[in-house]
C-alpha cells in the first residue's frame, strides 16, 4: 500500500523533492473505438473539452496496423485546417490529446501528445496521458543509464519506456508492470494496432469515462463530451486501478483490475476544472458547485449584501447556490469576455508575468459600474490561487463605489502545490500559503473574505459525489508524496 503523507515543510523542500522540475499537465483525452471515421468523432469530443487544454492538440488514428498522425501546437478549437479527416486520419479507432496551457517551457513540439512509438519489442503503440507522474525522477535516470533516449520532456514518456523495457512477453503484461512502477497520477489511453487500453491510476485522481455509440465506444476525460452525439449514452467511469481493453471490431470490452483502488479524486475537477455539465459518480459538477455555495451560507449564516455577483464563469454555480439559500439577489454585473480563436484573453491564469495576467483578467471581467455605487456586494468565485482575479474584481468594485465588498470562495484556501496535474507549481506563488485569511483579505482589498472550510467541502462531497478525494492543495492529505 502506498503511504499517505501530507506535504508540509519549507519551500526548499519543494525544490529538494523535485516538484518544480515536474511539469504539471492537466489535459484532455478523447478516443473513438470501432466507429467508422473515428478520427472525426474523437476530434469533436476533444473540441468539447477545450477547457482541459489549449496549448497543443494531437490525434492519431489507426488503420490496417498503420498509425496516422497530426499534431499542432495550438488549441483544439483552431481545428486542423487543411486536414481531410477521412483521407488523412482514416480508420475505425482514433485518440486525441489536448494539452493544458501552463506557464513555463512546455512549448516544444515534441511534447505534444499522443507520443508515438513505431517499433518496440512490444510492437507499436501510441500513448496519451492526463495527470502528472510522481516519483519518476529516479526511474527516468535509471532508464537513461540503460540507454533510453527521451524524445520529449514529458513525464508521460517515462511510462512508455517502462513498457518497452519490461521483460513481460505481451503488451498487456508490460503495461501492468509499468503501471505498478508509477503510482500516480494518470489517466491514460494506449493505442496499439488492434487494441485500445483506457486506464486510471489506483487513486482515480483524474477522470475518465466510457460512452456508447450505436457502433463502438467513446472514451473521454469528461462525459460531457459524449453529448456531442445525441445518440450516445454514458456507460460508466473507468474505475481507479482499472484497465479497460477494447479490441478491434469487438462490441464489448474487458476489464482488468491491476491495482487495489484507493480513491483520491482531485476535487478541484469538481470545484473548477471540469465542465459544469460533466458528471462524476453521476452527479453534475454544476449541482456540486451549487451545494458548495449553499454550504458557504450554512457556515456563515450572518452573510449579508444587496446582491451576489458571480465572477463568471467559474463562480457562477456556487453563486447560484448561495443565492438559492440566502435569497440575496443574484446579478451578473460582471460579464465574462469569452475567448475567441487565438485570443490571448483565454490565458489569464497561465500568462507568464503578473502584469500580463492582470491585463488579461481586467479585460475578461466587464463590470456594470452604474449599478455598484453605494452597494454592499457579495462576490463569488471558485478559488484564489495567485489572487490576480480577486484583486482586479475588488479594485473595480471599489472604483465603482461599492460600499462593502464581501468575497466568498467556494473552496478552502489553496495552501500547497499540486503534484498531480494542476498548475500550482510552488507554494510561493500561492496567496494563501503561510498566510491567514485576514492577510489574504487585505491583499485582495475586500472588506470581508469567506472561504469554504475543508470540513464543509468534505461534507458536500459526502452528500454529492460520495467519493474519496485528494485535499493536498488545501493542506490535507496527498495520496502519494512526490519524491
Ligand atoms: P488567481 O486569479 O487567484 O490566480 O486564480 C483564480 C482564478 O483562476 C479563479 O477564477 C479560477 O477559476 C481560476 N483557476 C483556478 N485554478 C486554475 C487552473 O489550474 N487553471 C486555470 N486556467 N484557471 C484556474
Ligand atoms: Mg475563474
Amino acid at each position: 500500500m502506498q503511504q499517505i503523507i501530507s506535504l508540509k515543510g519549507s519551500l526548499d523542500e519543494e525544490q529538494e523533492l523535485g516538484i518544480k522540475g515536474i511539469f504539471p499537465e492537466e489535459c484532455g483525452l478523447s478516443a473513438a473505438v470501432n466507429i467508422p471515421f473515428a478520427s472525426e468523432y474523437a476530434f469533436k469530443c476533444a473540441s468539447a473539452q477545450d477547457h482541459r487544454g489549449e496549448k497543443g492538440v494531437g490525434i492519431v488514428s489507426v488503420r490496417k496496423s498503420k498509425f496516422y498522425i497530426e499534431k499542432r501546437r495550438w488549441s483544439v478549437i483552431l481545428g486542423l485546417p487543411g486536414v481531410n479527416f477521412k483521407k488523412d486520419l482514416p480508420g475505425k479507432t482514433a485518440i486525441v490529446h489536448n494539452r493544458y496551457a501552463t506557464e513555463g517551457d512546455s512549448d516544444s513540439p515534441s511534447n505534444v501528445q499522443p507520443l508515438v512509438f513505431q517499433e518496440t519489442s512490444k510492437g507499436s503503440f501510441v500513448l496519451a496521458h492526463n495527470g502528472t507522474m510522481n516519483n519518476v525522477r529516479s526511474i527516468k535516470k535509471d532508464l537513461m543509464k540503460k540507454g533510453v533516449a527521451f524524445q520529449s520532456t514529458t513525464d508521460s514518456e517515462i511510462m512508455a519506456h517502462l513498457i518497452t523495457h519490461s521483460n513481460e512477453d505481451t503488451i498487456e503484461k508490460a503495461i501492468i508492470s509499468a503501471l505498478n512502477q508509477i503510482t500516480a497520477a494518470y489517466s491514460l489511453l494506449i493505442l496499439t494496432p488492434n487494441k485500445l487500453f483506457a486506464i486510471r491510476d489506483r487513486f482515480g485522481i483524474r477522470p475518465l469515462s466510457i460512452g456508447k455509440l450505436k457502433s463502438g465506444f467513446l472514451v473521454c476525460s469528461e462525459n460531457y463530451a459524449f453529448d456531442q452525439y445525441p445518440s450516445s449514452s454514458y456507460l460508466r467511469e473507468v474505475e481507479p486501478g482499472e484497465i479497460i481493453v477494447f479490441e478491434k471490431n469487438k462490441d464489448s470490452f474487458e476489464s482488468i483490475k491491476y491495482a487495489e483502488p484507493d480513491e483520491h479524486f482531485c476535487i478541484f475537477e469538481g470545484i473548477y476544472f471540469s465542465h459544469p455539465r460533466t458528471t462524476y459518480k453521476e452527479y453534475y459538477n454544476e449541482d456540486f458547485r451549487q451545494e458548495l455555495g449553499k454550504q458557504i451560507l450554512i457556515e456563515n449564516p450572518d452573510l449579508q449584501g444587496d446582491f451576489i455577483l458571480p465572477v463568471l464563469d467559474s463562480g457562477k454555480h456556487a453563486a447560484i447556490g448561495l443565492f438559492k439559500k440566502s435569497r440575496i439577489d443574484y446579478k451578473e454585473y460582471f460579464l465574462r469576455k469569452h475567448k475567441t480563436s487565438g485570443d490571448p484573453v483565454s490565458r489569464s491564469f497561465t500568462s507568464a508575468t503578473y502584469q500580463e495576467r492582470k491585463e488579461v483578467a481586467f479585460k475578461k471581467l466587464h463590470l456594470r459600474k452604474d449599478k455598484i455605487r453605494g452597494k454592499s456586494v457579495v462576490v463569488v468565485d471558485d478559488s484564489i490561487v495567485r489572487s490576480t482575479t480577486m484583486k482586479i474584481a475588488c479594485e473595480r468594485l471599489r472604483n465603482a463605489g461599492a460600499s462593502y465588498i464581501t468575497v466568498c470562495i467556494s473552496a478552502p484556501p489553496i495552501v500547497s502545490i499540486c503534484p498531480n496535474g494542476m498548475a500550482y507549481r510552488t507554494r510561493k506563488q500561492l496567496t494563501a500559503y503561510n498566510r491567514t485569511t485576514e492577510d489574504v483579505r487585505k491583499t485582495i482589498g475586500a472588506d470581508r473574505l469567506i472561504y469554504l472550510s475543508l470540513k464543509g467541502l468534505k461534507d458536500v462531497v459526502g452528500k454529492t459525489y460520495k467519493c474519496g478525494i485528494c485535499t493536498g492543495c488545501f493542506g490535507g492529505k496527498y495520496p502519494v508524496i512526490p519524491r
